[in-house]
């Protein structure tokens, strides 16, 4: 009997099939029902469980309502901030379309908090200046008090059901479904698996959408939920298809120590700051200028360089204190409710009176699925276009590669990307395509791929519990491609991840039922995560420069002549097998979108 013989397959066929619904997925989904094609959201935690939920300080966009703002210092903050990786053509997309899509959202029911005169409260936040970099600090982050990702997926979801969405909830995707070879490489569908009964579902679509969210689970330690695990990601590398500048992974300044939970940069946007075990305020010495509200990586650096010269606090002096406790309480209760509630449940502190106790966390990845500014796939193609599209498929929200944030993230960025480009994959699925246009049959192979992954996992009888080979790569990312990075660190990191890889061949799972068997999907997931860990580890090994939250000792500066250009890498095989492909590059885009802006040249990168 064939694999596909052995599991119940139901079809469905849709114009539009995303994949997520976190902030990216849901405004996706509700771009593309609105425009009258027929669309599937397929999600493997109900919607507003996201991690996108998770989101606390806020979203970025150029209103101008607490200090004077304008969208080209948005853009310029964000090209300084990206270390000059970012693509200007879609940075500048994002900086204008972000304040039409911060009122498009109010509009949809998010409910911001207010200034005295009605409008939207904005704060500042790590890196958002005034006059193109030169500051004082913009007011530029709008937030719905600590509580902003909630607040919109919440919006957003009752949006996409207003438009008539079909919404798969508790579906695992397994596989995309690609069709041709080589230019004519494109997807067609997608497998997934109904988690409560097993069964199996194929997808067929004019457009899949991937908006399955960041692989921070590949480390030790994070801010993010257990199931961001970059299963989109896996999907892309096994369809034959590359991950671009993979070795960017920011750390978050304010982790609590031991926890990993977030503590938001609004924290120090509302008038926190950091000081060392003599209670000095050090970053005064890093950043001059900016201080505490330094972009992330500097703010992660200048912590860690602390507690490496002795001056962390505890007796292991390795953590650094928050302080919050000179803000009146009225303002925390106010603005920071939820932290204020996670300083007590997760560090036994209370914030009013005493210093939190916080570390950089792996929080966010800038690298991802390659694509353009309509969220369009994009790859290497075969004639050497670097540009070329992947037709049929679509990424968008952290699983995507725009590149708008490129070696370094602003905080409040990452909630304006996700609805500025999910609004852009709407507008361009409804150019391209005609609701309910007849579609080919798919190839009567088109399930084995996906079939075969899931019941060699599902069988799988090694010696080794997923949980072991997951706690083997996290620990192996967590001190080989941490916040500061050498040549020698990263060579013994490559070869130890190569290990721990090869080490899925050996994966034991011990319930082989269908029904809800959550040993099964983890293993899949680890699977997604293994490609990607080694495909960050190679990335950071081949850069041989520092760049945004790439720091490299033994190549200390930022090098354009040789550097300023997009990793594309490649993984083969899964489960163990195979293990990291080819690297190349792709141009950084030295263009802006219109003549509105000139492009912005490189400078070096101070705050
Ligand atoms: C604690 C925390 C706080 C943050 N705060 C901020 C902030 O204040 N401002 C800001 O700009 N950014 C913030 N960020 C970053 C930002 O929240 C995330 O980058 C963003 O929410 C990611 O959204 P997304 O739509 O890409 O994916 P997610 O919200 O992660 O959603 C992923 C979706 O994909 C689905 N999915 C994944 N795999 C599969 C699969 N195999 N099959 C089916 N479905 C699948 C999931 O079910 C989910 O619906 C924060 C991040 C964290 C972790």
């Amino acid at each position: 009997m064939s694999t596909q013989a052995a599991y119940k397959i139901i079809d469905h066929t849709f114009d539009v099939v995303v994949v997520g619904a976190g902030g990216s997925g849901l405004r996706a989904t509700m771009g593309a029902a609105e425009a009258g094609l027929k669309t599937a959201c397929i999600t493997k935690v109900f919607p507003t469980r996201s991690h996108t939920v998770a989101a606390q300080g806020g979203i970025a966009a150029s209103l101008g309502n607490n200090s004077p703002d304008h969208w080209t210092w948005h853009m310029f903050d964000t090209v300084k901030g990206s270390d000059w990786l970012g693509d200007q053509d879609a940075i500048e997309y994002l900086a204008r379309e972000a304040p039409a899509a911060v009122y498009e959202l109010e509009h949809a029911g998010v409910p911001f908090s207010r200034n005295a005169d009605g409008t939207i409260y904005q704060r500042p936040f790590g890196g958002h200046m005034q006059n193109m970099g030169e500051g004082p600090p913009v007011q530029r982050t709008a937030a719905a008090a600590d509580r902003t990702g909630h607040a919109m997926l919440h919006a957003l979801y009752q949006q996409s059901l207003k438009y008539d969405a079909d919404f798969f909830i508790e579906y695992f995707a397994i596989d995309l479904i690609m069709d041709g070879e080589g230019a004519n490489k494109r997807c067609v569908g997608v497998i997934a698996m109904c988690l409560d009964d097993g069964t199996i579902h194929r997808f067929r679509a004019q457009a899949v959408v991937l908006a399955t969210g960041g692989y921070g689970r590949c480390y030790f330690t994070a801010t993010s939920a257990h199931t961001c695990t970059g299963d989109g990601g896996g999907m892309v590398l096994r369809a034959g298809l590359p991950l671009q500048d993979m070795e960017f992974v920011q750390f978050h300044p304010t982790g609590i120590y031991g926890a990993g939970v977030l503590i938001t940069e609004g924290a120090r946007g509302e008038g926190g700051y950091l000081t060392n075990s003599e209670g000095e305020r050090f970053m005064e010495r890093y950043a001059p200028s900016a201080k505490d509200l330094a972009s992330r990586d500097v703010v992660s650096r200048s912590m860690a360089l602390e507690m490496r010269e002795g001056r962390g606090v505890g007796p292991e002096k390795d953590h650094i204190y928050l302080h919050l406790d000179h803000i009146d309480p009225t303002v925390l209760a106010q603005r920071l409710p939820g932290i204020t509630e996670s300083g007590k449940i997760f560090a036994g502190v209370d914030l009013t009176r005493q210093p939190l106790p916080v570390t950089p966390t792996v929080h966010y990845n800038m690298g991802g699925i390659p694509c353009n500014y309509h969220g369009e796939v994009v790859t290497i193609g075969p004639d050497g276009n670097p540009d070329h599209v992947v037709p049929g498929l679509f990424a968008v929200g952290e699983a995507a590669c725009v590149s708008v944030h490129g070696a370094n993230r602003l905080g409040s960025n990452s909630l304006i990307d996700l609805v500025v480009f999910g609004r852009a994959t709407g507008h361009r699925l409804k150019s391209l395509l005609q609701p309910g246009a007849k579609q080919p049959q798919l190839a009567a192979d088109s399930a084995d791929f996906a079939l075969g992954r899931l019941d060699h996992f599902r069988n799988a009888n090694g010696g080794s519990p997923t949980a072991q080979v997951r706690a083997d790569m996290q620990k192996t990312m967590q001190k080989h491609a941490a916040v500061f990075r050498d040549s020698a660190l990263l060579a013994e990191g490559k070869a130890l991840m190569d290990q721990a890889n090869k080490r899925l061949q050996d994966v034991h799972v011990t319930d082989r039922s269908l029904i809800w068997n959550s040993d099964l999907i983890e293993t899949l997931e680890l699977d997604n995560l293994m490609a990607q860990a080694v495909v960050t580890m190679n990335s950071a090994e081949n850069r041989k420069e520092s760049r945004g939250a790439h720091a490299h000792e033994d190549f200390p500066e930022r090098d354009d002549a040789n550097w300023m250009k997009h990793t594309v890498a490649w993984f083969d095989g899964w489960g163990g097998t195979g293990g990291m492909g080819r690297i190349d590059y792709r141009p950084v885009h030295e263009y802006t979108l219109t003549g509105d802006i000139e492009y912005i040249k490189p400078k070096k990168r101070v705050y």
